[in-house]
């Protein structure tokens, strides 16, 4: 993961950690609708820096790809 090189943008820490996480289910809302498989959500790999705490989500990169085409979303 290409933010792994990167320093926190709070505290310039480089001790940065990630891991993947459903991007819904349970009680919550889902987050990346429309971005997911057939009975599979999209996943957000979060990015913590042990220094400060900050924490950054990125959407996968199979639910990135399908953003340009998803109803479910509008370009900026
Ligand atoms: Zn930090």
């Amino acid at each position: 993961m290409n933010s792994l090189n990167q320093k926190c943008p709070e505290c310039d820490g480089r001790n940065l950690f990630f891991t993947e996480v459903s991007s819904g289910g349970g009680y919550g809302p889902i987050l990346l609708p429309g971005l997911g498989r057939l009975f599979r959500l999209a996943k957000f790999r979060v990015l913590v820096c042990e220094g400060c705490g900050l924490t950054r989500f990125y959407a996968e990169p199979n639910a990135r790809a399908k953003l340009p085409t998803s109803r479910r979303w509008s370009r900026v």
